[in-house]
């Protein structure tokens, strides 16, 4: 039950239809994919993230995925990418970035990359090196930029950061870089926006119910769902949030009577990985 619902959540299927996505198909994928989840959406959330996914399609230079109707028979060992995950735009609130280091803060953000595997013939992409499913060659490793965009503004002090998708970006790495530069995020203001896991430190098992219900009761979310990651002792919440994202802050206040802190935020694939 757990294992299917996050398939359903964070599922990317290899790109086996080549046919260009239709709009109609899309709906129809979509509506395929909500339903399975425990919070039944809304049309209009399905609408909402239309708007998102055709803006992140039309950016792409790679082949468009298209979600197909049924599940791949064989799906590869591992984890493989979309292209149909929206572009998740980060404003990070800062402490620290003047006009002196803007240029290092920039460069040093810009300078993060990740490796993908893709297959020269069919442009497949993996996030592990292997062979590719499609054709059997071997996959590339090439280094890509963690962020699409890094737009530093002293003057208000943001980062604004689009992050690059269908890989994983942690809230931690982001702090790494920019302790370099003696530039800090603003904890308590920070957008937990588009599809993010939450870990959190200090909780059990057994409080996995009780983390839900108090993140559903404040409405922060419009699809969320917690695990117990056995390997690290940790309570992980996958969650999606609307158009507008609730901060770092309003959702560890919602959790503040569990006892729980979060202790990183991870953007992307991440619940594939464990
Ligand atoms: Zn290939």
């Amino acid at each position: 039950m757990e294992r299917a619902y996050l398939r359903s959540t964070v599922r990317v299927e290899p790109l086996r239809d080549r046919s260009p996505p239709t709009h109609s198909r899309k709906v129809a994928a979509l509506k395929t994919k909500t339903m399975k989840k425990r919070t039944l959406p809304t049309v209009p959330l399905v609408l909402l993230l239309l708007g998102p996914l055709a803006a992140a399609q039309g950016t792409k230079k790679t082949e468009p995925a298209s979600a197909p109707a049924k599940p791949a028979a064989t799906a590869p060992a591992k984890p493989v990418t979309s292209t149909a995950e929206p572009k998740t735009r980060l404003e990070l609130h800062v402490k620290g970035l003047t006009s002196e280091n803007l240029d290092k803060v920039r460069g040093g953000l810009s300078a993060l990359t990740y490796s993908a595997y893709t297959c020269d013939h069919c442009q497949f992409q993996a996030s592990e090196p292997g062979k590719c499913p499609k054709c059997s060659a071997e996959l590339k490793p090439e280094k890509r930029p963690m962020f699409s965009s890094v737009m530093p503004t002293p003057g208000d002090s943001t980062i604004t950061l689009v992050l690059a998708p269908n890989h994983v970006t942690r809230l931690s790495e982001i702090e790494r870089a920019l302790r370099v530069d003696s530039v800090s995020v603003d904890e308590a203001a920070l957008p937990i926006a588009g599809q993010a896991e939450l870990v959190l430190r200090g909780g059990k098992a057994e409080s996995l119910s009780a983390v839900e219900k108090a993140l559903q009761d404040a409405k922060l979310f419009d699809e969320l769902h917690a695990r117990w990651d056995p390997g690290h002792d940790e309570i992980r919440v996958t969650a999606r949030a609307g158009a507008t994202p609730p901060t770092r802050g309003r959702v560890e206040s919602a959790i503040g009577a569990l006892k729980l802190e979060i202790k990183d935020v991870v953007w992307g694939n991440a619940s594939m990985k464990s």
